[in-house]
């Protein structure tokens, strides 16, 4: 048997355990191998995964741009793209309620935590760096969404309005002359090719990248922390696995396809959203497989995916309505039913404007533990255990993303 004879997603798989299995062994709290040598060792091993991980990014922004000004220029008119555009958002804005309701559910029912002691409890670790935003009004915001100076807008990697300046692209090609529109189209088509090509490449260091970087990743989670949260750990995991069940059901009576099939196709994208916690860069091979596994529409994959990981956010908005019931229940702090609406409807537009980067799930939940008046040094109680949910939760906003593709494809056929 060959190396090429191996399936990829077995590949994958293997990596994946491997690293876990080396992680744990490399561990502080494991003492198996001299915290000097597992220090020295750590970078080294990682080194791929950053690698990786840098090649995507690389191409991120030119390919999200690409994809979806191609994507748009390729539907038959203006009224197509309202199609696609209003029944995408409506689709996003129920999946993320939906996922918002299941983590609300979750965490009353299981009150995690009434399980904690804040006195007693030893799981205070260090809070994350809060991000320094100077506060916009909405209108500034809405306004803020054009990008004036592209180059800035690139650099600041704002994508929300890069998918905006990709749409406004295929409006101009869908309603422009060729003489004029086809040098530009060329010059994207031949982006998006590039694009494509680096993700070939990358897709050879995959296997190694998700060695190193659960590795990695196993390193930096706090093993004891998760037994003291195990309650609070067990409602987000709980909670991630009924909204991945609804999904399914979702791809069996709206998409029509079969679930397990679909399970099956979408694993890689799962295990890398997994061990790198980003779904932006993980979305240049969504695209990929979108199109070349689950055959969706290229036209319908282009528009909807980058959009989907830049505010489609399920697992994160399940995640944040969790901590905050969780965060409730610690300080004591009762919600009304008229509370607990506000906060679907925070959370929803929270889970919009989190960034599909590592951390960013939690450093967003701080203003929404503000506008409830629950103390955000909470986050400290929770930070120690987020690497771990941030892993599980990408997975499930990079699930969410290609379950919405499969069923705009079946839904604008
Ligand atoms: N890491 C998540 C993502 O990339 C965002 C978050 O919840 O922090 O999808």
């Amino acid at each position: 048997m060959t190396l090429k004879s191996i399936p990829f997603w077995l590949m994958i798989v293997t990596a994946f355990i491997a690293g876990t299995v080396i992680g744990v062994c490399l561990h502080p709290e494991t003492n198996l191998i001299p915290s000097h040598v597992s220090l020295e060792i750590i970078p080294w091993l990682k080194l791929p995964g950053d690698l990786f991980l840098n090649l995507l990014q690389m191409i991120m922004i030119p390919l999200v741009i690409a994809s979806v000004a191609l994507g748009v220029s390729s539907l038959s008119s203006l009224s197509e793209l309202v199609n696609l555009g209003s029944k995408t958002m409506f689709y996003f804005l129920f999946t993320t309620m939906i996922a918002i309701i299941i983590g609300i559910s979750i965490a009353t029912l299981l009150e995690p935590g009434k399980k904690i002691d804040l006195n007693r409890s030893k799981i205070v670790s260090t809070t994350p760096q809060l991000q320094n935003t100077t506060e916009e009004s909405i209108p500034q915001t809405i306004a803020n969404l054009v990008p004036k100076n592209i180059f800035r807008y690139i650099a600041e990697q704002r994508m929300l309005s890069l998918v905006l300046l990709g749409v406004l692209l295929g409006i101009f090609f869908l309603s422009s002359a060729n003489v004029t529109s086809d040098p530009l189209k060329l010059f994207l088509k031949s982006i998006e090719a590039f694009s494509i090509w680096i993700v070939t490449i990358a897709m050879k260091l995959a296997p190694v990248a998700v060695f190193g970087l659960m590795a990695f990743a196993i390193t930096q989670i706090g093993i004891s922390l998760i037994s003291g949260l195990f309650y609070y750990v067990l409602s987000v995991l709980l909670g991630l696995f009924i909204l991945l069940l609804f999904y399914l059901i979702i791809v069996l009576l709206i998409a029509k396809r079969n679930p397990i099939n679909f399970l099956k196709n979408i694993r890689e994208v799962q295990i890398l959203g997994f061990s790198t916690s980003s779904s932006s860069s993980v979305l240049p091979i969504s695209l990929k497989l979108a199109k070349d596994k689950l055959k969706i529409r290229e036209k319908v994959a282009d528009f909807v995916l980058p959009l989907g990981a830049t505010i489609n956010m399920d697992g994160t908005a399940l995640y944040q309505a969790v901590a905050t019931i969780f965060l409730s229940q610690v300080y004591q702090i009762e919600f009304t039913f008229f509370q607990l609406i506000l906060l679907v409807i925070t959370v929803t537009g929270a889970s919009i404007g989190t960034a599909a980067t590592p951390g960013v799930g939690i450093v967003i939940l701080g203003s929404i533990l503000h506008s409830f008046n629950i103390p955000v040094e909470g986050i400290a109680i929770i930070f120690g255990v987020d690497r771990f949910l941030d892993m599980c939760r990408t997975s499930v906003n990079l699930s969410g993303d290609l379950v919405t593709a499969a069923v705009m494809d079946k839904w604008t056929e």
